[in-house]
């Protein structure tokens, strides 16, 4: 039987665009966060994009940013 892929970057994003409802985006640094957050935990900003389409969005790329990272390294 197949082994339980450890938790990463992409699953991490896929969870969320699945379910964006539970999440928004901070305006200040692009993070996602849950949706019952008050301040950005990462810039402490309080002002936050909830839109689905948005949160969606940087999920993509949240999730896209893991599995070229190596190859942006190559490459720059
Ligand atoms: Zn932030």
């Amino acid at each position: 039987m197949p082994a339980p892929a450890p938790p990463n970057r992409a699953t991490t994003a896929a969870k969320i665009a699945a379910n964006p409802i539970g999440y928004k985006v901070c305006e200040g640094c692009d993070s996602i966060v849950g949706s019952g957050a008050v301040l950005c935990p990462n810039c402490h900003g309080y002002r936050f994009e909830a839109s689905a389409e948005r949160v969606i969005h940087q999920a993509r790329i949240l999730g896209a940013r893991e599995q070229t990272s190596v190859t942006a390294q190559d490459l720059g």
